[in-house]
């Protein structure tokens, strides 16, 4: 294994010996590495065809480095030429793999990775992943690789971003599966409490709900009490409501005690789902395919003009980026507004 890592590292070393005599541009980085770190997103894979092909665009060369800052200490990466991304757009997962690296958290990861970058001639990473990520793309941005970051994750809870790649995709898989749980709920006229994803955010949960017409939505950044979604169903039972969505995201807690609870307070047979990684499979929305496009070219914009330490963020429906720390020190919640639109519509 150890052997086979090395003959890759050896053989990229050569290639980019050879391609350095060849280079056309005048300034800027020749070679560029792309990763997917953290959890996977559907439109990970757009995000990646997007830095390959605008790396290939600005005379790069561009490496693609398999699981995530693991990949990037062990060698395990390979080059990409325009053929590399080919029919990958439309599809979820990521094509170069993820995972999570603990020995990227200290010194002797962080050192291993750079002799590496520097052994094979990789000036600067696109690193698409979540906030754990840019941390690592921080730290080796300052050990003098540098690295900007592209939101990857589908619970949108990067706070420097209006937007992460993966969002949308995540929302309608959820949508439609609580779509599904309607139709039994309606038929068996119980209350369905379906835990959807978000990780500390509700973001997924607040938008699966009210796109779901939920008669409740339980997200941990708003305060419930079990006894008020108890006295609103029964309110709504009197008015002839025969069955109950309730949108509960899997930061609050245990979704099955919430059903039971419910049961208990109302009378009503209250089932738990839980919908788990469906949501972070399946085919990229349009919405992510596009973000992910403009998110990876804009990356590979900033390493092209020397720039890391960047994190590109949307802001206001636009493409901007921030330095790496200020993005992660900044803050974001859920949409208030919406939340009592929500609960307004809903009885
Ligand atoms: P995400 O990027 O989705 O938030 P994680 O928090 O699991 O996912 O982080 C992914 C990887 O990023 C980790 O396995 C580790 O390699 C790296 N990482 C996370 N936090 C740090 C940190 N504080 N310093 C350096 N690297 C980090």
């Amino acid at each position: 294994m150890r052997d086979r890592e090395e003959s890759c590292v050896r053989h990229l070393w050569r290639s980019y010996a050879v391609y350095n005599k060849k280079r056309v541009g005048e300034f800027g980085m020749k070679t560029i590495g792309v990763l997917t770190s953290g959890g996977d997103a559907p439109g990970m894979n757009a995000a990646i065809r997007a830095v390959v092909r605008a790396g290939l665009k600005q005379g790069m060369k561009v490496i693609g480095i398999r699981r995530g800052y693991s990949g990037l200490i062990h060698g395990d990466m390979i080059e990409m030429n325009a053929r590399s991304v080919s029919d990958i757009i439309q599809r979820g997962g990521t094509m170069l793999y993820t995972a999570r690296c603990d020995e990227f958290r200290y010194e002797e990861g962080l050192q291993k990775a750079k002799k590496v970058c520097q052994d094979v001639g990789i000036e600067g990473i696109v690193t698409i992943g979540g906030d754990g990520s840019f941390r690592g793309a921080a730290d080796l941005s300052a050990r003098g690789i540098p690295c900007v970051g592209v939101p990857g994750t589908i619970d949108n809870d990067i706070t420097s971003t209006e937007y992460t790649i993966g969002y949308d995709t995540a929302m309608n898989t959820a949508v439609e599966m609580v779509d599904k749980l309607r139709d039994t709920a309606q038929s068996h006229d119980r209350c369905s409490v379906v835990e959807v994803m978000g990780r500390r955010a509700g973001h997924i949960a607040l938008n699966t709900g009210i796109a779901c017409g939920a008669t409740f939505i339980l997200v941990p950044e708003v305060p419930f009490s079990i006894d008020d979604i108890a006295q609103k169903m029964k309110q709504s039972q009197s008015t002839g409501k025969q069955h109950f969505i309730i949108v509960v995201a899997e930061g609050v807690g245990n979704v099955s005690e919430i059903a039971k609870e419910i049961e208990e307070k109302t009378g009503i047979e209250a089932r738990a789902s839980i919908l788990g990684h469906v949501q972070r499979g399946g085919t990229p929305t349009v919405r992510d395919r596009v973000v992910a496009s403009e998110m990876g070219y804009y990356a590979v914009e900033l390493l092209s003009k020397g720039i890391g330490n960047r994190v590109v963020c949307m802001k206001d429906s636009k493409i901007v980026d921030y330095d790496i720390q200020e993005a992660l020190g900044m803050k974001k919640s859920i949409d208030k507004r919406l939340y009592q639109i929500a609960l307004d519509i809903s009885f």
